[in-house]
């Protein structure tokens, strides 16, 4: 699987939406929502600290406000970007919201449900299955997750 252009766009501005989450102290994690053709519907940073939410991951923020936007839980025909492979909590969530397709930047060998650990969006005992295109703009994303925790690192 190959990101289409609407992809990189999308990207972009999770990227962005990181930097945002960082800015405030949370792990640079992005995520949007756009619709068919592109026009993003709900965006999301990761806001866990700042809300003390555990759930307030990138995606689940971004899948909430999509929701809203669209008066329905029932996300038909949207895909969701995010910088950083959906952990379980949040490839559950795309389950529930019956995303078709999910596009994210790094890998995260240590909690990812999207190939790395786990492969809940892929899982055949599961009766809806989600289209998978991982590692775009990887190298983008990875960058900002290491600079953060290389900080937090040097400051303990
Ligand atoms: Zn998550």
């Amino acid at each position: 699987m190959i990101p289409t252009p609407l992809d990189l766009t999308a990207m972009r501005r999770a990227l962005v939406l990181a930097d945002a989450a960082a800015a405030e102290g949370d792990v640079p994690v992005g995520a949007v929502v756009v619709d068919a053709s592109g026009t993003i519907r709900g965006e999301g940073r990761n806001l866990r600290e700042a809300t003390h939410d555990p759930t307030a991951h990138a995606e689940v923020v971004a899948l909430r406000r999509a929701a809203e936007s669209l008066g329905s839980w029932h996300l038909a025909g949207c895909t969701l970007v995010v910088t950083l492979e959906p952990c379980i909590m949040c490839a559950g969530a795309v389950l529930q919201a019956r995303l078709p397709r999910v596009v994210f930047g790094a890998w995260d060998a240590k909690a990812g449900a999207a190939g790395s650990m786990y492969d809940v969006l892929r899982d055949r005992r599961l009766p809806h299955r989600v289209e998978v295109v991982g590692g775009v703009a990887e190298g983008e994303a990875s960058a900002r997750l290491q600079a953060f925790f290389d900080v937090r690192r040097d400051g303990d």
